[in-house]
């Protein structure tokens, strides 16, 4: 096959969109990323105003080795395209009444600080932290880097033997209670479910891995906020012969017999622009392609299928540069309500903005003074809320308000007067600028029947060279697990194309 015969176009330049674009270039593809942002980075995007650097979207770095296996594929490591700073503290947690406790980068340290939590807090971590190691094995080695394409290739021999040992069927919650009775303790094991888009009550007890990832193998900051990552694989990508169309709208995926020909696009000056394809991987948001840039033959998950969806999270997001230093915040800091889930129920069963939130804070500016100018602190606000929520200017405003209120009253220190600079970024941003479902920040939850071989097929079923990647294909949410993606999707690319 010659290079024209092996024309691939990315729709979307998110993570996994350049990751697999990077990936198929290095195969010998000739590969187009067509983006409608004026950046990279999808989510990982950035915003900067009077010298602040916000990173818009991720900002935990987690599961090093996936991008040490990623950038491994070409003969590089990640330290080749950003420095990476391991956090101490991982993270700060904030319970309310002045009560705050830092994570330790350490295991001894952690377990030292669950003793400390409940009576044989540390023994109970151990046997917790083993199980969760084992399970995070498991899923990397057997579950993670696989495609599943029917559910008989999900209920395998390996699952119906380890699935049960990763204990799929019971819910974190659940499993967390029977061992821990100190709710301080429990909130640590459970919040990093918020990551994957649902609530501890309803997140596979497999999910403990996550504890695994956090508490053992560390938090990590590359210098330059999750945006270095974005633009370190678009270097990548560029260096393999990647070719990036930013500013550039896709409104049409045009088939012919079944596979896509073109894709059809609106260029920054509104022209229309089309490209002649032999696959078609989509990165956008996937109800976003299915929905609106598919003709309705070629549809394999109509809006009725996205309507029965547990969506995730959307968030309430405010980017603030602050003009002093502000000593209570660690780089991470999170805020949990005692009764969190009056708030889960607020995102889940009964769509509301939350009175009393958990939160999350960052202040990057801990690690990397450069993001903000001198004497001043970089902070992200985010609070998780319903996908699909009324959101007007008047309810942000009061909302953005009321959320400084609380942090306010976590740290002690007074922040709203020394705010100099400030965006708010809510649902309608996240379906304005990335034309997400409901403007959902995450996609779809990690509820058991929305994991593995039950998330949008990375294939579709209607266009043969139709792939998708992202977060709403398995493995699912989060920086590493599209970086995953990305992998998986670029073999089903080179299986359809035949070598290049
Ligand atoms: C606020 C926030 C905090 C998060 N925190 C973390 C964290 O700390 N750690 C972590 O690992 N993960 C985190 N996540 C999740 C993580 O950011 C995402 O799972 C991941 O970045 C999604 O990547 P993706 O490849 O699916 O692409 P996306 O980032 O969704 O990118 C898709 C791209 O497609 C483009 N697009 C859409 N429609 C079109 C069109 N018609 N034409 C052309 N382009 C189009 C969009 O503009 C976008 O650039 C966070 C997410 C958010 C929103």
């Amino acid at each position: 096959m010659n290079k024209s015969d092996g024309r691939v176009v990315v729709v979307g330049a998110g993570i996994g969109g350049m990751a697999a674009a990077a990936r198929l270039a290095k195969d010998g593809f000739s590969v187009t990323v067509v983006e409608r942002n004026d950046q990279v980075g999808g989510r990982a995007r950035i915003w900067q105003k009077d010298g602040y650097v916000f990173d818009m979207g991720p900002s935990w770095y987690l599961m090093p080795e996936v991008f040490e296996r990623f950038f491994a594929q070409f003969g590089k490591t990640p330290a080749d395209y950003y420095e990476l700073k391991q956090l101490a503290p991982s993270y700060r947690v904030f319970f309310g009444n002045g009560e705050a406790h830092d994570v330790p980068p350490d295991p001894a340290g952690v377990r030292e600080l669950f003793a400390r939590l409940e009576p044989d807090g540390g023994a109970k971590l151990d046997r917790y932290l083993e199980e969760a190691a084992y399970k995070y094995q498991i899923a990397v080695g057997e579950f993670l880097y696989r495609d599943y394409r029917t559910v008989f290739d999900f209920l395998n021999g390996r699952m119906l033997t380890e699935g049960l040992k990763l204990n799929v069927l019971g819910k974190l919650d659940a499993a967390v209670r029977r061992r821990f009775s100190d709710r301080r303790a429990r909130q640590i094991l459970e919040y990093a479910m918020v990551f994957l888009g649902t609530s501890p009550t309803d997140a596979p007890a497999m999910y403990a891995l996550m504890s695994h990832v956090d508490l053992t193998q560390g938090v990590f900051y590359p210098l330059g906020g999750l945006s270095a990552v974005a633009q370190g694989l678009r270097r990548l990508a560029e260096e393999q012969g990647v070719e990036f169309r930013l500013s550039t709208e896709v409104v049409r995926i045009a088939t012919e017999n079944g596979r896509a020909v073109r894709v059809e696009a609106r260029g920054p000056d509104g022209a229309a622009i089309a490209f002649p394809c032999d696959a078609v991987l989509a990165n956008a948001d996937y109800a976003h392609v299915e929905t609106e840039l598919l003709a309705a033959a070629d549809c394999a998950y109509p809006r009725r299928y996205w309507e029965k969806r547990v969506v995730a999270p959307s968030m309430f997001l405010m980017y603030l540069g602050v003009k002093k230093r502000l000593e209570k915040l660690a780089h991470h800091n999170l805020y949990f309500q005692p009764d969190w889930n009056a708030h889960f129920d607020t995102i889940f069963k009964q769509p509301a903005w939350p009175d009393h939130p958990c939160f999350y804070v960052s202040c990057i500016t801990k690690t990397d003074p450069q993001m903000a100018p001198p004497g001043r602190e970089n902070v992200f606000v985010l609070v998780p809320i319903a996908a699909g929520l009324d959101d007007t200017d008047a309810v942000r405003a009061e909302y953005a308000e009321k959320t400084i209120r609380h942090v306010e009253r976590m740290t002690g220190e007074e922040i709203a007067p020394h705010i100099e600079t400030q965006r708010i970024f809510g649902p309608r941003d996240f379906a304005a600028d990335y034309h997400a479902w409901k403007g959902t920040a995450l996609g779809i939850s990690h509820t058991l029947f929305q994991t593995a071989v039950f998330r949008p097929a990375m294939r579709s079923r209607k266009v043969a060279n139709l792939h998708f990647a992202g977060q709403y294909t398995h493995p699912g949410v989060g920086v590493p697990m599209v970086m995953i993606a990305a992998e998986l999707v670029a073999a089903n690319v080179r299986q359809q194309l035949g070598p290049a």
